[in-house]
């Protein structure tokens, strides 16, 4: 069967590898990006398959993303799946910033990593529910972080958004059970990606690397690999699970 999935912040790294696990796997994509339109349009070009669209906005905003799932519904003719991976990850150490500073990047940060999420999965809930054939089942995975555990020094407000990310997966997991509908989150280490590329290129590069046993950090396909096992053939008793991919970096 061809599910239908929104995958957030597809325009590149991690997400642009989940595209091309899930449309491997058969399934239509709406690839979505925060800005980068161009970028989505490259990544759905390369996609396997027929019928994948692009759409754009920011989940840090209410009213953007009831505009993106609007358009994903439209354009694939309903969302099965919905795969929130869209996230920013900037410093502000306590020691380093103003209190406005903090502030900013505090309320940024929540929006877009976590009130995003969290009104993209009340959207795409209430559209599986809804559906006219009645509840048939869907799921909801988010990219988390080993951060959440871990602690986040100069990103604290990433950390807290990661944790609130796992937490909302798990209560949702509960709420949406009756309506057959999974929820799961993935909580990747570091990641070759442009997010962490400053850190991977830089003086503490291979202590990062050397986190892991494996001596490497993850590439996007480790992720999207995870993520499109938890989003497609997992069974439902999965439900609930944050499924750690560090490398056994960190261990719980
Ligand atoms: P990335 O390379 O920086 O890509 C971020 C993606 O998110 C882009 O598609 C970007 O779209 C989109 N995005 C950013 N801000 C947005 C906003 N306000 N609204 C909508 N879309 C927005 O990031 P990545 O490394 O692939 O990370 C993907 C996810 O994995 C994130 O949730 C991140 O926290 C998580 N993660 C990453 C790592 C790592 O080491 N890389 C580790 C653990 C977890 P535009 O380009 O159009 O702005």
């Amino acid at each position: 069967m061809t599910l239908s999935i929104l995958v957030t912040g597809a325009s590149r790294g991690i997400g642009a590898a989940i595209a091309l696990d899930l449309s491997g796997r058969g399934h239509r994509i709406a690839v979505h990006a925060g800005r980068d339109t161009a970028a989505a349009e490259a990544v759905r070009d390369g996609l396997p398959g027929a019928g994948h669209t692009v759409v754009v906005g920011d989940v840090g905003d209410p009213d953007a993303c009831r505009r993106i799932v609007d358009s994903a519904v439209d354009s694939l003719g309903g969302i099965d799946v919905l795969v929130n991976n869209a996230g920013i990850f900037e410093a502000h150490p306590v020691d380093g910033t103003s209190f406005e500073e903090w502030q900013q990047a505090w309320r940024r940060t929540l929006d877009v990593n976590l009130l995003g999420p969290a009104n993209l999965a009340w959207l795409v809930a209430r559209h599986l529910v809804g559906r006219p054939a009645g509840p048939e089942g869907g799921r909801l995975v988010s990219v988390g972080s080993r951060g959440a555990y871990r602690g986040e020094p100069a990103t604290p407000a990433y950390g807290a958004s990661k944790a609130g990310l796992h937490a909302l997966t798990q209560s949702l997991a509960v709420a949406l059970a009756p309506h057959g509908i999974l929820a799961a989150a993935v909580a990747p280490g570091f990641v070759e990606t442009d997010m962490g590329r400053t850190v991977l290129d830089g003086p503490g590069g291979d202590a990062v690397r050397a986190q892991s046993p494996f001596n490497r950090v993850a590439t996007p396909e480790d992720i999207a690999r995870t993520v499109g096992w938890l989003a497609t053939d997992a069974p439902l008793w999965v439900s609930g699970t944050v499924v750690d991919a560090n490398g056994a970096s960190y261990l719980r």
